[in-house]
């Protein structure tokens, strides 16, 4: 059966393959994101819909409902990253450190847990939802990882609650992926180096790595998985 996907934050990196991935079985595909032009330029590439909206503004997210079709089988939760790394200098006052916190809070939670809401009438049962956590959750020192912390703690909550519906909810955590826009070119060779030292495996992990977890959760296979928070690292973070 072809199956109506929504992944927020699809223009680039890994929701960019994970698009890509359900696009290749025929499904249709809509994207989300904050930048527009790029946005479009990703839809016509992999030959998806597009629609602009910030995750962390709940009256975008509410028009991106509104623009919707009736039914969606697959929410993919992608929009997030570390805002710590998209501002330049540190935060020094109280104001600013809780600003920045709340930022992250935002990105990473809050952005999940609005789109969730907001669509959450339109998914079918055997439907799923997969949001996207992070490995740096295991060492929740940062604003990011307490934030991504919190979202899996909220996804185990949100699987009891969709549950009864037929849905399943699961939370994937990412290792170190390359090939994306996350670090927005701030990670030097020394921490790349050890970041890849960390698994067991030898490499980083690509988006396509995600884009087949997500596939695989999304599979009537995966059915009787909820709940849960699937580590793709290779093997990095039971070495800390
Ligand atoms: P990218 O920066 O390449 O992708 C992030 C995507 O999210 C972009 O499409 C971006 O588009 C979009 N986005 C960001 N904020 C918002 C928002 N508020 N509303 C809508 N869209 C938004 O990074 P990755 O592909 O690496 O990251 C994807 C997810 O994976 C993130 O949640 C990240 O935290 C997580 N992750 C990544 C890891 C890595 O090593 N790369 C490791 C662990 C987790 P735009 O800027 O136009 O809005």
């Amino acid at each position: 059966m072809k199956r109506i996907v929504l992944v927020t934050g699809g223009s680039t990196g890994i929701g960019k393959a994970v698009a890509a991935r359900f696009r290749a079985d025929g499904d249709t595909v809509i994207i989300t994101g904050r930048n527009a032009e790029r946005l479009a330029a990703t839809a016509a590439e992999i030959d998806v819909r597009s629609i602009a909206c910030d995750a962390t503004d709940p009256g975008q997210v509410a028009d991106l409902a509104a623009e919707l079709g009736e039914h969606l089988d697959v929410l993919v939760n992608m929009a997030g990253g570390n805002t710590d790394l998209q501002r330049p200098g540190e935060p020094e006052s109280l104001e600013e450190v809780m600003a920045a916190w709340r930022e992250n809070l935002d990105a990473n939670l809050l952005s999940a847990v609005a789109t969730t809401t907001a669509v959450l009438d339109k998914l079918r049962p055997g439907g799923t939802i997969v949001n996207i956590g992070s490995i740096g959750a295991e060492y929740a020192s940062t604003s990011y990882g307490a934030a991504k912390a919190a979202l899996a703690a909220w996804n185990a909550g949100l699987s009891a609650q969709v549950g009864p519906k037929g849905l399943t909810a699961n939370l994937i955590a990412p290792g170190y992926i390359e090939e994306t826009e996350f670090f927005h070119g701030q990670l030097g060779e020394q921490k790349r180096t050890a970041l890849i030292g960390a698994t067991h495996n030898g490499r980083a992990g690509r988006p396509g790595d995600i884009a087949e977890t997500v596939h695989f959760l999304a599979s009537e296979g995966a059915g009787h998985i909820t709940g849960q928070t699937l580590h793709v690292n290779g093997g990095a973070y039971t070495t800390r």
